[in-house]
């Protein structure tokens, strides 16, 4: 895995398009630097995509 260095700050001038992978709201920062949180569900993980969970095999069988 390779960590991306603090570089990529730079990479969000004013009025970058974001959209949150939480809830899927874009809209676009005012200020330089990245957005710290969504501004509609301020979460501060709207960069991430959630972890996938283990999907459960359902209605296989049931009996
Ligand atoms: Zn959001």
């Amino acid at each position: 895995m390779t960590m991306v260095p603090r570089a990529e700050a730079g990479s969000y001038p004013a009025g970058t398009a974001c959209d949150c992978l939480r809830c899927g709201k874009p809209w676009r920062t005012r200020q330089e630097g990245k957005p710290e949180q969504c501004p509609n569900c301020h979460s501060s993980y709207w960069d991430k995509e959630r972890k996938p969970r283990k999907s459960v095999p359902r209605g296989t069988g049931g009996k």
